[in-house]
């Protein structure tokens, strides 16, 4: 029989032609081990996923324990299911009003999909805002949405009347108009590199979407849960937006992403006509009871505080001369180095030393250091040093 490796890029669709190939046996904590026994402190956390860590023992005893007492039942929003239940009730006890509602879908783009329809029927409008070197997922309207031509140019026709703005630009706010239904924007944009708004931006949105009638959507799925050193990224600028979507670290690790309104805009998907938004398997109740469970874990151990106290101390050992910018709050953050090419080096050098990182889709000379919130001071101070070697080593190397 072939290694596995092969039969993975024999028989599974790829992303790419360059995949890490990381073939992983066991994860714990913030520890990943492969086949051959070498181990790996995880700085990407599945991209912005593993926010509790790995083998959670809360969150796969809440695994296991939902899957002896059922696993799918019914498509959602029909049965009554319990981990769903508590699981909503739980987030909407962390969000201000007018938040009240939680569809739960598998993922985030499903989540984009979902709260971009939602703005439609509650406004009757066409028009969609998002901004330049945002990301919120590959399906088709999350495509259409995506800050960047570069990988939708091959998918056209998107959707119409989508506009870009620049983040940061405030002539961005010319383009909300009372033909808009919604404003789509990361709080703090992951995939452009990290980079925060400036002060006022986000409140010039709300003001602006005030002003027109447009519903603003914060997409959280990679700032939500903690990652950035408060619960959502939101309460760092003190703009509520009108709906929020979430995923990645939303199911504790499994397959999960939600959109959050108030009760009075959700009920809109399931009038005249109902169902507004199917899904089968959205808000599985594996899902909810992991996310819930990772959730309890999160809150009882202030993990968004150690995401902030960890941060700081990543900023203040991180100093080497090849390092030109470190963006982020909490833990996401762009280590900006000082080519791409280098960037791009580093990544693939890391596995040799001990530690795996990431780039980033819309900049590429940063890169990506996002650990479970789990990590604590020595972790951090053991990924410091091996990222500083990596650093050295690859500043120093050709190729
Ligand atoms: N929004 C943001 C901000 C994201 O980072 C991502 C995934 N990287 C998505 C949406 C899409 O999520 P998914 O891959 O679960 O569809």
């Amino acid at each position: 029989m072939l290694p596995l490796q092969n039969r993975f890029l024999k028989f599974l669709g790829q992303t790419s032609e360059e995949p890490a190939l990381l073939d992983i046996v066991r994860a714990e904590g913030v520890r990943l081990y492969d086949r051959s026994g070498n181990s790996y402190i995880d700085l990407i956390s599945g991209v912005s996923v593993s926010s509790t860590g790995h083998s959670n023992r809360e969150v796969t005893e809440a695994v296991k324990s939902q899957v002896d007492s059922y696993m799918h039942l019914m498509v959602y929003g029909e049965f009554v299911q319990a981990p769903q239940v508590e699981y909503a009730e739980k987030l909407l006890s962390l969000l201000p009003p007018p938040f009240g509602s939680i569809f739960f879908v598998n993922s985030g783009s499903e989540a984009v999909e979902g709260a971009l329809k939602l703005a439609r029927k509650e406004t009757g409008r066409k028009g969609i805002v998002s901004f330049e070197n945002g990301y919120h997922g590959s399906t088709y309207g999350a495509l259409s949405v995506q800050g960047s031509d570069h990988y939708s140019k091959s998918f056209g026709p998107l959707l119409p009347a989508v506009k870009r703005g620049i983040f940061n630009h405030f002539d961005a706010l010319d383009l909300i108009t009372e033909e808009v239904s919604s404003v789509i924007v990361e709080p703090i944009q992951a995939e452009a590199g990290v980079v925060e708004p400036h002060p006022q931006f986000l409140e010039s949105l709300r003001e602006r979407c005030n002003e027109t009638g447009t519903i603003l959507i914060f997409d959280e799925c990679q700032t939500g849960l903690g990652r950035t050193g408060k619960g959502f990224a939101f309460e760092h600028y003190g703009v509520v937006p009108d709906i929020i979507v979430l995923a990645k670290a939303l199911g504790g690790g499994m397959p999960l992403g939600a959109f959050v309104s108030s009760p009075r805009m959700m009920k809109s998907l399931s009038v005249n006509p109902p169902l507004g938004h199917i899904t089968t398997f959205g808000g599985h109740p594996v899902c909810c009871a992991a996310g819930l469970a990772s959730l309890n874990y999160s809150l009882r151990n202030d993990l968004a505080a150690n995401a902030s106290d960890i941060s700081q101390l990543i900023r203040a050992r991180l100093d080497h001369p090849a390092i030109k910018e470190i963006r982020g709050r909490g833990l996401l953050l762009a280590i900006e180095l000082a080519s791409c090419e280098m960037a791009s080096k580093v990544v693939k050098m890391a596995p040799r030393f001990g530690i795996v990182v990431d780039l980033f889709l819309f900049r590429e000379n940063s890169i990506r250091v996002a650990p479970p919130l789990t990590i604590n001071m020595q972790e951090a101070e053991e990924a410091c040093s091996r990222l500083l070697e990596l650093i050295e080593a690859a500043a120093g190397k050709r190729d």
